[in-house]
């Protein structure tokens, strides 16, 4: 059985096909923001790319926000406004005629690792994708676990410096207001002069520096690695999970694996705990691939 998943961000679309285990025919196409009959009008027209191509059973969207999957409408898209409270998974099914399931990306990227990648046959799998932001996304015993109103598993939102850095979400010392990209750019003029930090314009290159030996960006990097630890520490007294994926452009950094990581030992409760953090198997089509999945086993 065929299944489409498609991952929609703020500007661009990204289709994949899972069949059994496996996973073919991506394809991707920008997606301008526009009010929402022509955005429905877009994906749909994507969506009927593959339809027209071959036999599709159900069709799988992942996108950023909290959103209810059994009613397929998102609360709160950070990307496009303009679809929050419509019944977005209903319209475009009546558009392309295929049932449409609607699943958090960070979710179907944690659901797709848990299948497919760095969380196969685990019991309890945690995911985190460290980018831009900090998603993150639960699976016990082979189930995303979203919480009473759909908005559990914001793993990004733990604070874990209270009165710290403001966080997106408008509260302080959250763990994606400390660890994601924008987090790094964020921490750049506490840690340099005014004139080199004018000069900084990515997350990217403040590892450049690091790698050089630069002493501002070692401070930066070492207070970072201490708040990755704590946070990890944290997921691992609550879940004890059997492992934690690290997906993302950020979490790709030699300097997490080599540095972050080891660190968190230090900041466990108890010495019983493993902690086996494992970089993510699949790349960036993972959401896509998840939203697949999730829609192939749905009970529409
Ligand atoms: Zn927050």
């Amino acid at each position: 059985m065929a299944t489409l998943g498609i991952d929609i961000g703020g500007t661009k679309i990204f289709g994949v096909i899972v069949d059994d285990e496996t996973i073919r025919n991506e394809s991707r196409s920008a997606l301008p923001q526009k009010e929402y009959g022509a955005f429905i009008e877009e994906c749909a027209g994507f969506i009927r790319g593959y339809l027209s191509k071959e036999k599709i059973d159900a069709v799988g969207v992942c996108i950023a926000g909290a959103l209810d999957p059994v009613a397929g409408v998102v609360f709160n898209s950070p990307n496009i406004a303009f679809i929050d409270n419509r019944n977005f998974a209903g319209d475009l099914s009546a558009k392309v005629g295929v049932k449409v399931l609607l699943e958090n990306d960070a979710n179907a990227f944690v659901y797709a690792e848990c299948v497919l990648g760095a969380g196969r046959w685990k019991e309890c799998v945690i995911g985190l994708t460290i980018g831009t932001g900090v998603g993150g996304g639960i699976v016990i015993g082979g189930k995303v676990h979203r919480g009473a109103d759909f908005v559990g598993a914001e793993l990004g939102h733990m604070i874990v410096d209270q009165g710290g850095v403001l966080c997106g979400c408008g509260r302080k010392g959250c763990v994606e207001a400390l660890i994601s990209g924008t987090a790094i750019l964020n921490h750049v003029p506490k840690y340099f002069s005014p004139a080199r930090a004018s000069e900084i314009g990515s997350a990217e290159e403040v590892f450049d520096l690091l790698n050089a030996g630069d002493e501002s960006a070692t401070m930066l990097f070492s207070d970072y690695a201490r708040w990755f630890a704590i946070s990890m520490a944290n997921y691992i007294a609550i879940f004890n999970p059997d492992v934690i994926v690290l997906g993302g452009g950020i979490s790709r950094q030699p300097f997490i694996f080599k540095s972050c990581v080891p660190l968190v030992k230090d900041h466990l409760f108890t010495d019983a705990a493993r902690v086996i953090i494992e970089p993510a198997v699949l790349g960036p089509e993972a959401g896509a691939v998840g939203a697949a999945l999730l829609a192939k086993q749905a009970k529409f």
